[in-house]
């Protein structure tokens, strides 16, 4: 077989590339994103045969099939250090069945205790093994530092990832204030000798968009790569070496169902997934494609529930929706970029509607997609929005009926599925352990209204003393470690920095400079 290549979802690559080049560029030439040309096929014994694999290994499997240019010793050995004793369950992601035909997907068992984590241990070592690769082969010659806006948990789940990895520093900027006690432990205990992190002032928007004007600073860019040899980059959810490791979770549960009795070899599974970018539930699709038996995908939305509308509607409109707060904020999304790879696919690859879509969601903020593409739509996915009430409704309703405690993001999707599900069985993609949204799931235990004060005795408790409360209420008290000890360890990033362009380029090269001066020091 011919070797794998990338091209981009709105035709404007010139040359196919490889997938070491589509990691390290991230997004393609012309915006759009890149996706392999050829999607493999497994069969079901394939599949099955998965189950006797540990979880390192079934990852590997999965990236040879897409015969990914880095050396299958390589892939092996990196898979083993991604999906190892970082996490806190050997099965990695373990799916737990609330009844016989309610299974969930467990994917907060890394070291940030989100789903994240699934994906963002993998793509550090991908970036920096195809970096080294394109190294020696004379197509690279500086190193990275990867610059990331968050509105809390992506923050987290990249510095975990990328810390101390080899020819790659990383920078996270947080609205200083905005984020919850957990979310800002989580990143100003952050160890590691390549890591930084700034508190700025004003909100996510304004950290975003501080972000967004440093990477189109050209002449910054030059500097930075004449001066210190290193190259911009981001670790966003465009990335290709971020999403095909959400891939292997979805083919994974599924030979570890029909291994353990729990789903005939060959029958169908729904899968309901709580969607923000739209990543997690596009690696459903590509799993499906890759002959795993999966039915319908469900797409859960919370009240921002502009993924419901176009599923329902085949209209993508953004031009008068309102952002609305919720208790399942990194589902809190207007413009859902991975949408753009799933349309590529439903028109059977047609690069140039692609392209008149995002111009139209460009100029007019929204676009309409043709008869059949939405046909497509209508008979791959299925949706609906959760509004914020039921969402902490159903927290407790699981709470009391299977003795199992959900995140709110979970509980969308758990309710989504409840309204949606026909005959097959479903599996549930269960998104964050419920201690990195404690003052929610205090709310849901004790009917307080979303968005309402907690008592003060409550508010006054650190997220730390708020978790211990919930587990000694519901006996839930299997509190990740990473998340427990968080008052306890020092804290060591404190700068708040303005939003401006240059107020966040000069901390970048702070930055560098004390990285380039510690590393002569040695
Ligand atoms: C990022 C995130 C999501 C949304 O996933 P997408 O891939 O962006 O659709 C859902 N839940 C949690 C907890 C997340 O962190």
């Amino acid at each position: 077989m011919a070797q794998n290549l990338y091209t981009d979802t709105r035709g404007l690559t010139a040359q196919p590339i490889t997938f070491t080049e589509a990691v390290v560029n991230g997004l393609a030439e012309g915006g759009g994103l890149y996706v392999p040309e050829h999607i493999p096929t497994l069969t079901l014994d394939d599949l099955l045969a998965l189950a006797e694999l540990p979880y390192a290994q079934r990852a590997a499997r999965i990236y040879k099939a897409f015969d990914i240019d880095l050396p299958a010793e390589t892939i092996d050995a990196l898979m083993a250090q991604t999906y190892g004793a970082n996490f806190d369950d050997e099965r990695i992601c373990p799916v737990t069945s609330l009844t016989a035909t309610t299974h969930v997907l467990e994917l907060w068992h890394g070291p940030t205790s989100a789903f994240k984590d699934m994906a963002l241990q993998c793509l550090p070592r991908f970036f920096s093994a195809s970096a080294n690769q394109l190294r020696e082969q004379g197509k690279l010659n500086h190193e990275f530092m990867i610059l990331v806006a968050t509105s809390g948990d992506t923050g987290k789940a990249a510095l975990e990832g990328f810390r101390d990895v080899d020819g790659v520093s990383i920078g996270v900027m947080y609205p200083d204030g905005g984020v919850s006690d957990i979310q800002h432990k989580q990143m100003a205990t952050q160890r590691g000798e390549n890591v930084q992190v700034w508190g700025v002032r004003g909100n996510f928007d304004d950290c975003q968009t501080g972000a967004k004007n440093v990477f189109g600073d050209n002449a910054f860019a030059t500097r930075l790569l004449e001066e210190h040899g290193v190259a911009l980059s981001s670790a966003n959810s465009i990335n290709w070496g971020r999403l095909m490791p959400q891939i292997v979770y979805y083919v994974s549960a599924y030979a570890q169902l029909v291994a353990d009795g729990k789903l005939g070899a060959g029958d169908e599974l729904d899968v309901c997934v709580p969607t923000g970018n739209f990543g997690n539930i596009l690696a459903a699709y590509y799993a499906k494609r890759m002959g795993v038996p999966l039915g319908m995908l469900f797409c859960a939305s919370n009240e921002n529930r502009v993924l419901t509308d176009f599923i329902n509607t085949g209209t993508y409109d953004i031009a008068d929706r309102d952002f609305v707060l919720t208790p399942s904020p990194s589902m809190d999304i207007l413009v859902s970029s991975n949408l753009e790879r799933q349309l590529f696919e439903l028109t059977g690859r047609n690069a140039q509607a692609i392209a008149g879509w995002m111009n139209d969601l460009r100029t007019e903020r929204r676009f309409r997609v043709d008869e059949n593409t939405f046909a497509q739509v209508r008979a791959t996915f299925a949706s609906d929005s959760i509004d914020n009430a039921t969402c902490l409704e159903t927290i407790q309703a699981v709470l009391d009926e299977h003795d199992y405690l959900m995140d709110p993001h979970t509980a969308v999707a758990y309710r989504a599925a409840e309204n949606l599900r026909g005959e097959n069985p479903v599996l549930i993609a269960s998104t964050a352990h419920w201690a990195k949204f404690g003052d929610n799931v205090y709310r849901a235990l004790h009917g307080i209204a979303p968005g309402a004060p907690l008592p003060a005795d409550v508010a006054a408790l650190s997220g730390c003393e708020l978790n211990e409360l919930i587990a000694r209420e519901t006996g839930h008290t299997d509190i990740p470690q990473g998340l427990a000890e968080l008052d306890t360890l020092p804290i060591r990033f404190t700068e708040v920095i303005d939003n401006g362009t240059a107020d966040i380029e000069a901390a970048a090269l702070d930055f560098l400079r004390t990285l380039q001066a510690n590393a002569t020091d040695d």
